[in-house]
């Protein structure tokens, strides 16, 4: 965006704030440290105990079924309201986060994606983080097919290596499931590896989500069953990715799913590409689910748009910088 855009967006927000108490929901992924974060997606256990306890002691935190009333019955919210979401499903939600959240008696709202419960494997960007910025050494450049086109990318040097994880990263968000699988399967080989994913990257066994799914300070959510850009999907195509994930989840919790966050969810695009759409909203619809959260900068009004609500990213910050982003958070 534009620092003229990013302006306007601050005004707006800004008026919309003072005429109507906003609330504001946080987006985590994962409680954890790590050797390398190349999506920063990772914050720190003693950062997220400081973050909790902050918003225990200076705001409103709401539950789901508190804040799903509010969205559904178009009602202000409280003064200082905050909702907290984590994506994915990683297993540090489990290890890490859980215990921080029923020691400072905080709820969240977990959107698990299923494909990748209970099994070695890793979701894919961890896959390909895996593969292009941990095996040494690598072949000179990797020749790809993506979709029925051949792509060469380099990988003579670190650098090169790096540039070339963040493009496929960039290309993959944008396909399908199976196109995203073949990429992947092709390259195990050409580095020489296998799909065997880290210890540190897996995520949630059935098990441990189930344990996690009765703590009463969590609700849980899909967030579809193998993670693709919904809106690159055919309606039927996003019924079936949502779906499968809702169902398994039911299936093994044995309780009803209600809550769905778009993967990626960001109101950015690249051409005609985009990360959900108006078929991923009726498609949210029509499987019972009754509120959906995107990933794009502003709070939540009365009259925001309950199946595309926006959510605010936040990352490793220590306490000092955390406490002044939730200052802004409630102003632009
Ligand atoms: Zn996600």
């Amino acid at each position: 965006m534009s620092g003229l855009s990013d302006k306007i967006f601050n005004v707006v927000h800004y008026v919309a704030n003072k005429v109507q108490r906003p609330a504001v929901i946080l987006l985590y992924h994962r409680v954890t440290k790590l050797m390398q974060d190349p999506q920063e997606l990772a914050v720190s256990p003693a950062n997220y105990d400081a973050h909790l306890a902050h918003l225990a002691a200076e705001y409103n935190v709401l539950d789901a079924t508190q804040f799903l009333d509010h969205v559904i019955n178009k009602k202000p919210f409280p003064e200082r309201a905050v909702f907290i979401t984590f994506d994915d499903g990683y297993a540090d939600n489990y290890h890490e986060a859980l215990p921080l959240h029923a020691k400072h008696e905080v709820p969240a709202l977990f959107y698990i994606t299923t494909s990748k419960l209970n099994t070695p494997y890793e979701l894919w960007w961890d896959d390909l983080e895996r593969v292009l910025l941990t095996t040494d050494p690598l072949p000179l450049k990797l020749d790809v097919n993506i979709a029925g086109q051949a792509w060469e990318y380099p990988t003579d040097s670190f650098s090169a290596i790096t540039e070339t994880y963040y493009a496929l990263q960039q290309v993959l968000r944008f396909c399908k499931p199976d196109v995203i699988e073949s990429v992947m399967a092709q390259l195990y080989d050409w580095a020489g590896t296998t799909a065997e994913g880290r210890p540190t990257h897996r995520m949630m066994t059935w098990d441990e989500l189930k344990v996690m799914s009765q703590s009463p300070y969590v609700t849980i959510g899909c967030h579809t069953h193998r993670h693709p850009a919904v809106g690159m999907l055919s309606y039927d195509e996003q019924l079936s990715e949502i779906g499968e994930s809702k169902r398994l989840l039911e299936e093994h919790l044995r309780i009803p799913i209600e809550h769905f966050s778009y993967p990626f969810g960001s109101r950015k695009f690249l051409g005609s590409k985009r990360y959900y759409n108006a078929d991923s909203i009726k498609a949210s619809k029509a499987l019972g689910l009754k509120m959906v959260c995107a990933n794009y900068h502003g709070q939540v009004h009365s009259w925001s748009n309950s199946y595309a609500l926006p959510r605010i990213l936040v990352r490793n910050w220590e306490l000092p910088e955390f406490k002044n982003k939730m200052q802004q958070f409630f102003k632009y």
